[in-house]
């Protein structure tokens, strides 16, 4: 079930903790500006195409999500006049045309890896200026049901 509040499939209530039952549903990611762009990174950074257990659906769900998330961050990017940031964008997006070449090996997961990493670059910028502070995916790993996928610190 979609939340609400940024339109993305997380848990209801932070691993380990009693869901709320009635009531508003929580999100970790309310009031704070682009909740859906945050969102959207954080359900394909601990998606399980990048555990070693994924199998090909998992991987074309995840592509299809990277697709969406980069055409959301283009839409966010256009009021703006961030040119680093349009570059980058650009190089998420080629990253994915390289990816959709390759069979489902590991170097489609590998450039898919390279977008994720570009697209949360550009959130970051995007935040930055709205004065907010960057986005630490690791922060918000116990609302996805992902124990299993590796964490990168460099992100
Ligand atoms: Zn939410």
């Amino acid at each position: 079930m979609n939340c609400p509040a940024c339109g993305v499939e997380h848990l209801p209530a932070p691993a380990g903790t009693p869901a709320v039952s009635g009531g508003p549903r929580p999100c970790p990611y309310g009031g704070a500006p682009y909740a859906g762009l945050r969102a959207g990174h954080d359900r394909i950074f601990f998606g399980r195409w990048r555990s070693t257990e994924a199998n090909s659906l998992d991987v074309r769900k995840a592509r299809n999500q990277l697709n969406k998330l980069l055409n959301d961050i283009a839409g966010a990017l256009e009021p703006e006049r961030l040119p680093a940031s349009r570059k980058d964008l650009n190089k998420a997006f080629e990253a994915m045309h390289t990816a959709e070449l390759g069979e489902d090996g590991p170097e489609t997961l590998l450039y898919m890896d390279h977008a994720l990493s570009y697209a949360h670059r550009v959130i970051g910028d995007l935040l930055h200026e709205k004065g907010a502070p960057p986005h630490a995916p690791g922060d918000f790993a116990a609302w996805y049901d992902a124990p299993e996928v590796p964490f990168r610190e460099d992100w």
